[in-house]
């Protein structure tokens, strides 16, 4: 009858459920494992001069290979491990493994190359050390402050703890950037209240550009407010040519996206740092590094 179909449906849903939290318990214990282990690891994208073409920074992004269920996006396990309470260990690695990479970078030769790393809000409301965390890692790596970018979303800066510890980390000469900007409910009055000096348009944003006039007028005028207001306007996932010249005309300061290269591993990106270095390769926008 209908009722046993209902009630077999009920069941079938529960056991669903369960397999999902039982799924989700694995990844956890995997994950933590995979901080140990090393097979977590830490690629880095180009964020590139809109006018020079140059590299001037890269973003640092978690990335997991498991052996069993295969490449595992920071998508699900960034919330997965903010869920479970230890965002804080995956914040911790990434920002020593990024902090040591970029020294690298830096002996390689390009010192004038920083880096931009994600932080998530949980990390500022778990753990309460962030600033001594951040300035120690900056000193065993021996790097400047001021080549270390944090990026961090506008909830941080509408909390008046968490954006206190972000005051903190920039008087330690750190740079903010806020991240995912124009999702959800950014707002002008964010960014005039709470100093930043970096804004990173979403890629969502990015996408809808060129068929989307009435989004063109909002980010050339976003542009516009930024730069007055001294923060640099980094337009993420361009992915094509005619992005890049919109946002170029819109007088965007830097830009990142598959267009110039995904995520890629350190010796890969010092690779890219010395093909930008030879002669008759002025612009380095041609897309060659790969996607
Ligand atoms: P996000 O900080 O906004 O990072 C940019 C994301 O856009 C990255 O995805 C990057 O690979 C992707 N992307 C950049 N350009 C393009 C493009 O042209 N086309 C396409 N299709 N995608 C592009 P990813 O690496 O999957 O990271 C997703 C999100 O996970 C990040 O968004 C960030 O919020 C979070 N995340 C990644 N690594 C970390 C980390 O170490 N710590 C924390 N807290 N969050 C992280
Ligand atoms: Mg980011
Ligand atoms: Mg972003
Ligand atoms: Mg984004």
């Amino acid at each position: 009858s209908a009722k046993k179909t209902n009630v077999g449906s009920v069941a079938l849903h529960s056991q669903q459920i369960q397999a999902a939290y039982l799924q989700k318990i694995e990844l956890k214990h995997k994950l933590k494992q995979a901080l140990k282990d090393g097979t977590l690891e830490v690629h880095y994208q180009p964020i590139v001069d809109c006018y020079s073409g140059k590299i001037t920074k890269f973003e640092a992004l978690a990335r997991w290979h498991d052996a069993e269920f295969g490449v595992i996006p920071p998508g699900q396990f960034i919330p997965l491990a903010e869920e479970f309470g230890f965002i804080h260990l995956i914040g911790q690695f990434v920002l020593e493994r990024s902090c040591r990479d970029l020294a690298e970078i830096h002996r390689a030769g390009f010192t004038q190359v920083s880096i931009s790393i994600n932080r998530s809000v949980n990390e500022f409301k778990v753990s309460n050390n962030q600033v001594e965390q951040v300035a120690n890692a900056i000193a065993q790596a021996g790097i400047a402050p001021n080549s270390i970018t944090l990026e961090v979303t506008e909830s941080i800066a509408t909390n008046s703890y968490t954006w206190h510890i972000l005051e903190k980390l920039r008087a330690l000469g750190v740079q903010i950037a806020l991240d995912d900007f124009c999702t959800g409910y950014s707002s002008l009055s964010n960014l005039i209240e709470n100093q930043v000096d970096f804004l990173k348009i979403d890629k969502s944003f990015v996408d809808s550009l060129l068929a989307d006039q009435a989004k063109q007028v909002m980010i050339s005028g976003l542009i516009q407010i930024a730069s007055q207001l001294g923060i640099a306007v980094i337009a993420e996932g361009v992915e094509t040519d005619m992005q890049l010249q919109l946002l170029q005309r819109f007088g965007c300061h830097f830009v990142q996206g598959f267009y110039f290269s995904k995520a890629q591993r350190l010796d890969k990106c010092i690779a890219m740092l010395k093909q930008e270095c030879q002669p008759f390769d002025a612009t380095g926008l041609s897309g060659k590094n790969g996607t």
